[in-house]
């Protein structure tokens, strides 16, 4: 396993297994890697000849006053999870090296990116979709992998695939948790001891509503409610939004059938935690 930095030898490289017949598997991530993230790397080892994790904190995709400069690193322990896994590169531009000063090019899905997260991560999605574009020119992968924690990135993902005939399988990846229910996430890290036990109302109010879907409970505005109420009854949170969507359209939905997700976006104190379930999980 090798940790390259440039996009020339990428290119190199992805040559030589195009010429030898080799399919790729590409897993764009942003490192500080956890089972999640390794679940994907395990999909396309398992699906491709050869797999390249992509490990960039994206500056393109943090608004001015995120957590862009304290956001976890650690390429040590990155490189042996993906080494573990039978990844075969990690590619860890520097910011330099994937945005030339001359930048004028940006990629932005509209509609679907002004929703939910969009609204208070106005630039995000506009960061995502510039950052994975730039990665499927330089990887050309047959396959990549998008956990379904981040839905409407994945949704996103899709439509950008489609509108721009990217020649790539987008592979849709269940979310991991830990024993204790919470989604893992890299910005898992920033939460106290006290505050992780406050984030477990995320997964716990989503198990609620499944159970009141499952006994037939269709009306949107009371799941909402009671996803509400969980979360509102624990310390340090503070809800962004509660939603359930239309998984196409990312549209509001009045009464709960088919083609649904409820999507959550929570503040643990001061860090922003989203979590789901939908048809798909
Ligand atoms: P990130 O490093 O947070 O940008 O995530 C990179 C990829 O890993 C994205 O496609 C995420 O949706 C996916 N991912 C992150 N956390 C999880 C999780 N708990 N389960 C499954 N996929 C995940």
């Amino acid at each position: 396993m090798e940790i390259i930095k440039t996009v020339s030898e990428v290119r190199d490289i992805v040559k030589k297994w195009r010429k030898a017949g080799h399919s790729i598997g590409l897993v764009p991530t942003m490192g500080y890697l956890h089972a999640g993230h390794g679940s994907l790397v395990e999909q396309s080892v398992k699906n491709n000849d050869k797999t390249v994790v992509s490990v960039f904190v994206n500056p393109a995709q943090f608004g001015p006053n995120e957590d862009l400069e304290k956001y976890p690193r650690d390429i040590k322990r990155d490189s042996e999870l993906v080494a573990s896994l039978g990844g075969d590169i990690i590619f860890k531009p520097e910011p330099e090296e994937m945005y030339k000063k001359s930048n004028a090019t940006t990629v932005k899905v509209e509609g679907l990116s002004q929703k939910l997260c969009g609204i208070t991560r106005p630039v995000h999605f506009a960061g995502v979709c510039q950052v994975v574009s730039k990665l499927f020119n330089i990887v050309t992968p047959d396959n990549a992998y998008f956990g379904l924690k981040d839905f409407q990135q994945y949704v996103i993902i899709n439509k950008m695939v489609e509108d721009l005939n990217f020649p790539v399988k987008i592979n849709p990846c269940a979310i991991v948790r830990d024993k204790n229910g919470l989604a893992l996430s890299s910005r898992n890290v920033y939460l106290t001891d006290e505050e992780t036990k406050s984030a477990l109302s995320l997964n716990q109010s989503l198990q609620y509503a499944k159970s009141l879907i499952s006994s037939g409970e269709k009306k949107a505005f009371f799941i909402i409610d009671e996803i509400t109420k969980i979360i509102n009854n624990v310390p340090y949170s503070k809800i962004d939004y509660v939603k359930i969507v239309d998984i196409d359209t990312l549209d509001d939905i009045d009464i709960v059938e088919k083609k649904y997700a409820v999507l959550l976006a929570v503040y643990i104190g001061k860090t922003r935690l989203i979590d789901n379930f939908t048809e798909l999980s």
